[in-house]
């Protein structure tokens, strides 16, 4: 059985004060057991949030990350730098970054190679645009992405991470894809996974649903055989909204 994982994703909300108080009020309400909780925070509140929920079973996750270790790259930060701080995951090649900032299928896969190599479990989106869906081409665009972010990754480092199926249509929308067609794009995810890295792993993989989903939704996504969790924007900013989230899950 795959333990479900309900990750939040700020994106470029909240102050370090503001990430203290939301994980007080987490942390005073976080009373739900057998989910992953997981955290993605600006990399500004990350520190602060880890020392707030020290002592609890919510993690903590980046949004993104540097696949070089060290160098001029200025403005970036590297996988190392985040695990000193206590970051267990890294969101990777979300939408949002590969359409504003230019990620491709291959930096994604940098990036995952050099989280994997520091010890981050990567949180790999794909997913595909509105005109994409509407084309027939939703099937091509996620194993293209899929195979991409883990080309010459081993079987097993693969079985440990975690992909989030993104349609870029319902992100920060409202419109959410139905559970049943979520189901249907994370099946053939998991079954482009069987083909590269076995069916050990497809398996053991887990993959969420993320694309404005809400406490009023999660429970018809998590009935869904092949959806293992969530990723969500919007409804995670807010302690009591994500807790019942993870209660939902
Ligand atoms: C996201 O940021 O990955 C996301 C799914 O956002 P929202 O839940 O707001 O649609």
């Amino acid at each position: 059985m795959r333990t479900p994982i309900i990750a939040g994703n700020w994106k470029m909300f909240k102050t370090m004060a503001e990430a203290r108080a939301f994980a007080q009020e987490a942390k005073a309400g976080n009373n739900t057991s057998g989910v992953q909780k997981v955290i993605c925070a600006p990399f500004t509140a990350l520190a602060a949030l880890k020392e707030e929920l020290a002592g609890t079973d919510i993690a903590i996750g980046a949004q993104n990350m540097h696949f070089e270790e060290q160098g001029a790259y200025t403005g970036e930060i590297s996988a190392s730098m985040l695990k000193e701080i206590g970051v267990d995951y890294v969101i990777l090649g979300h939408s949002e970054r590969r359409q504003y900032f230019n990620e491709t299928d291959e930096t994604v896969n940098k990036k995952v190679v050099a989280a994997l190599a520091a010890g981050l479990v990567p949180i790999v989106c794909v997913g595909e645009s509105l005109e994409q869906r509407e084309a027939g081409e939703t099937a091509d665009v996620v194993r293209a992405q899929t195979e991409g972010a883990f080309a010459g990754v081993d079987a097993a480092q693969v079985a440990d991470t975690v992909i989030a199926y993104e349609p870029i249509w319902a992100i920060g929308t409202g419109k959410s894809s139905t559970a049943e067609d979520a189901n249907e794009t994370i099946a053939i995810i998991r079954s482009v996974i069987g083909e590269r890295f076995g069916q050990a792993t497809a398996e053991k993989v887990r993959i969420q649903y993320g694309g404005s989903v809400k406490p009023e939704n999660i429970a018809s996504y998590m009935a869904q055989p092949d959806i293992d969790g969530a990723l969500v924007g919007g409804a995670s900013l807010v302690a009591d909204s994500y807790l019942q989230l993870v209660a939902g899950a």
